[in-house]
């Protein structure tokens, strides 16, 4: 009898997501990206750009429904 387990299970790892281009950030790249710190959540960005789009009008990319 052979009892076939998967030794390795798939990694698990979060992937910072830019709120003004939508693109993933990979951990590394997250590391020394743009970030900011904005109503005790903190946002990481692919470029200087884009975190100062979100500068400009943050709430634009927060996750509300309060759109009406
Ligand atoms: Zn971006």
């Amino acid at each position: 009898m052979t009892l076939t387990a998967d030794p390795q299970e798939p990694a698990s790892f979060v992937v910072d997501v830019d709120p003004v281009c939508g693109c993933q950030l990979l951990p590394e790249v997250a590391a020394v990206a743009p970030r900011v710190e904005w109503e005790g959540a903190t946002f990481v960005f692919c470029s200087e750009t884009c975190r100062a789009r979100f500068l400009v009008e943050p709430e634009r990319y927060l996750d509300t429904d309060d759109d009406g």
